[in-house]
C-alpha cells in the first residue's frame, strides 16, 4: 500500500518549528479474550513503541485475557462499558448508557463493571470508561466519577477537559475503519487529510491541544490494509514532536 504521508509530514514539522507538542494515544475496542488479532495489536504497539489502551468488556472478559494483558506492559486495560448492550429503542442509535435507560440500572451496570475489571486486572487497570458506541448521558458523568472512574473516552474533540469533578474527558479522534461501508479502510489520502485538519486546529488553538490526540482501532475486524495503514501512520507519529499518553490509574486524594 502506497501512502503520502507528506501532508501529515510537512504539518508535524511546522509543530516542531513552533515549538509545539502533541500528547498522543492509541485506545482500541472491544477485547474479551486472546486471540491472533489481539496478539498482532499487542505486537504493533510492540514494534511502534506506542502503548495500547485496551478496552475491554468486562461481563465477558476472561482470566486468560487477563493474564495476557498483564504480560505486557504495551497493553493497558481500561473499562469498555459493561455487556456491550444495546438498549436504546430501535428509533435511535446504539447505546449502553443511553438517556433512555434507568439511570439506577446504568449506575448499577458500571459499579458491577468496574468490580469485574478490578477483579480482572488488579492495579494494572487504568480507570478510565469507554461507553459501547461512543455514546453515553451526560448525566451519568457525576456517577462515573463517584463510581472511581479518572476519565471518559468516546469519539471527537472535546468541549470541556472536565465533565465532572475528577473525571476527565480524553477521546480519540481518528478511526481508520469505513464503518458505514465496506468495514475496510478509509481511503488513506482522506485519514491523511483529516488528521492534518485535526492538527491544524490545535496548532492555531481552535481546538484544546491539552486533550490527548488519540488513534481508535477494532483489532477484531481489522484486515490488512488496516493493521499496515495502523502500522505506518503509528510509525509517522512516532516521528513527530509528540508525548505519549498513557493514563495511569489516579490514587484517591
Ligand atoms: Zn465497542
Amino acid at each position: 500500500m502506497n501512502i503520502d504521508w507528506q501532508p501529515l509530514r510537512e504539518e508535524l514539522a511546522l509543530w516542531r518549528r513552533s515549538g509545539l507538542e502533541l500528547p498522543f494515544w492509541w485506545r482500541d475496542d472491544d477485547a474479551i479474550e486472546p486471540t491472533p488479532e489481539l496478539d498482532e495489536l499487542t505486537a504493533l504497539a510492540g514494534e511502534t513503541g506506542v502503548p495500547v489502551h485496551l478496552a475491554v468488556i468486562p461481563r465477558d472478559a476472561t482470566q486468560t485475557l487477563a493474564s495476557q494483558v498483564k504480560a505486557t506492559q504495551m497493553l493497558i486495560p481500561v473499562v469498555h462499558g459493561w455487556a456491550h448492550e444495546n438498549h436504546a429503542p430501535p428509533s435511535l442509535k446504539k447505546a449502553e448508557f443511553g438517556a433512555t435507560r434507568e439511570m439506577a440500572e446504568c449506575v448499577s451496570d458500571i459499579a458491577q463493571a468496574l468490580e469485574k475489571a478490578k477483579s480482572l486486572f488488579g492495579d494494572r487497570l487504568a480507570l478510565m470508561f469507554v461507553p459501547p458506541w461512543n455514546r453515553i448521558d451526560l448525566a451519568l458523568m457525576t456517577p462515573l466519577a463517584e463510581a472511581g472512574f479518572s476519565a471518559i473516552s468516546s469519539f471527537q474533540s472535546r468541549r470541556e477537559p472536565d465533565t465532572a469533578p475528577g473525571l476527565a474527558q480524553i477521546n480519540t479522534h481518528l478511526d481508520p475503519i469505513f464503518w458505514r461501508g465496506t468495514r475496510g479502510l478509509v481511503e488513506p489520502a482522506q485519514l491523511v487529510a483529516l488528521a492534518v485538519a485535526l492538527l491544524k486546529d490545535r496548532r492555531r488553538a481552535i481546538t484544546d491541544n491539552s486533550e490527548p490526540f488519540g488513534y481508535l482501532t477494532h483489532h477484531l475486524v481489522h484486515d490488512a490494509d488496516i493493521w499496515e495503514f495502523s502500522r505506518q501512520f503509528l510509525q509517522e507519529m512516532s516521528e513527530g514532536p509528540i508525548r505519549l499518553y498513557r493514563h495511569d490509574r489516579k490514587e484517591e486524594a
